[in-house]
């Protein structure tokens, strides 16, 4: 299938590594020329190159940037208009916020977590939303969690601040899909990245297990008995960032091997 984004400018957020990268590798193999950005100018890099060697070197830029600072963001979003021209496509991405029991979390790390789970959506797609709605095309696609449908005790934030993205993706395809702006949710199951080993490391202390086992139990999570690899998200991603989902929007499309057990 011809995805129909051939040219189209993608922002891919937090893509130096795992699903944000995978993304990032998707959109530039459909003919998206892809702005990505991390925090590590050493990985981001080497993000790059990987994805110029695949998809050409005028397809992809990088730009050091944290996507909890607003500053950040808006000088992101100037140098890949000034590169590349105005962004079609945002996938919003973050690193995973701190991973605790409720009664384990301080405010200081929920404040973390607000911002750098929640803020940095919001925040992106209020400086993108202006200028795809002027051109009546564009597609927000927010990489979220499973938990936002299954909650998880330790990964409170995570749950918590990611069932409120799912609203936020409705809220923003109401109030902008008829400029021709698609908004969606990917909730990604059990995905083999460094988060899922460093999460592996967190439940393997509190079960008193050693990490491959931890690793074995979120690969059972599924029916499917394995982890996904982030480019089975990255197809999701494209899809839903693609011209052939013109008319699905406000949606939380799980991705997770059948691990959520809700009806519907
Ligand atoms: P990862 O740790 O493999 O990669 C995270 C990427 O985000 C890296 O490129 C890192 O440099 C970048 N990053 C982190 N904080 C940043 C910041 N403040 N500013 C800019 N860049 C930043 O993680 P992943 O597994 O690819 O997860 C991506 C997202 O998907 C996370 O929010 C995670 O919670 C969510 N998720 C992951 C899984 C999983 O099993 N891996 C499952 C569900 C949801």
């Amino acid at each position: 299938m011809d995805l129909g984004i051939d040219g189209r400018v993608a922002m891919v957020a937090a893509a130096s590594k795992g699903i944000g990268k995978a993304c990032a590798m998707a959109l530039a193999r459909e003919g998206c020329r892809v702005s990505i950005c991390a925090r590590g100018a050493e990985a981001l890099e080497a993000a790059r190159e990987e994805i110029a060697a695949a998809a050409g070197e005028d397809m992809v830029m990088d730009f050091v940037a944290d996507v909890c600072v607003p500053c950040d963001l808006e000088a992101w979003l100037r140098a890949t208009e000034e590169t590349m021209g105005p962004a079609d496509i945002v996938v919003t991405n973050t690193g995973g916020p701190p991973a605790a029991r409720f009664m384990d979390l301080t405010d200081a790390q929920w404040m973390a977590g607000v911002d750098s789970t929640l803020m940095n959506v919001v925040r992106l797609s209020r400086l993108v939303i202006p200028g795809m709605a002027e051109r009546g095309w564009g597609r927000l696609v927010h990489i979220t969690s499973l938990v936002a449908k299954q909650p998880n005790d330790i990964l409170t934030i995570s749950t918590t601040l990611r069932a409120g993205l799912s609203a936020l993706a409705r809220l923003q395809s109401n109030q902008h899909a008829g400029r021709g702006i698609t908004a969606n949710a990917v909730l990604p199951g059990n995905t083999l990245t460094d988060r899922q080993y460093h999460l592996a490391r967190v439940r393997a202390a509190e079960l008193g297990i050693d990490e491959t086992e931890a690793l074995a139990h979120a690969a059972a999570a599924s029916p499917m008995g394995r982890m996904a690899d982030p480019s089975e998200i990255a197809d999701a991603v494209a899809f839903l960032a693609s011209e052939r989902a013109s008319y699905i929007s406000g949606i939380s499309l799980l991705v997770d091997g059948g691990a959520v057990q809700a009806i519907g």
